[in-house]
């Protein structure tokens, strides 16, 4: 594993935090240039799609649940597609007006 990957993953599992009541926040999020991406982890439900579409963006973790690897190292048409290939719609992308991308 390259050094900015195992970056990139302590800090993917930095963004799951405890909410303040008390319950696992299960979404992380990561900025990737002017989108914003979302992975909803309770409603992921670990077909890999996703990883699929983009290796080097998403993974499973060892809950078979997706996790950001390193979604900057994919091309944004690729990595826009990987997104919308979710059949749950577990992955949203915002760009900064708000709008929704993906699903
Ligand atoms: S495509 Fe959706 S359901 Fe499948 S692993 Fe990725 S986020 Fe989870």
């Amino acid at each position: 594993m390259a050094i900015g990957e195992a970056a990139d993953r302590a800090g993917a599992a930095d963004e799951t935090a405890v909410a303040g009541d008390g319950t696992l926040d299960r979404t992380l999020d990561r900025t990737v240039g002017d989108l914003t991406l979302r992975i909803d982890r309770t409603l992921c439900v670990g077909f890999g799609d996703c990883v699929t579409e983009a290796p080097e963006a998403f993974e499973l973790d060892d809950e078979d649940i997706a996790v950001f690897v390193r979604p900057e190292a994919v091309e944004r048409d690729r990595l826009l597609a990987a997104c919308r290939a979710c059949p749950v719609d577990a992955i949203t992308v915002t760009d900064p007006g708000g709008s929704r991308l993906a699903p």
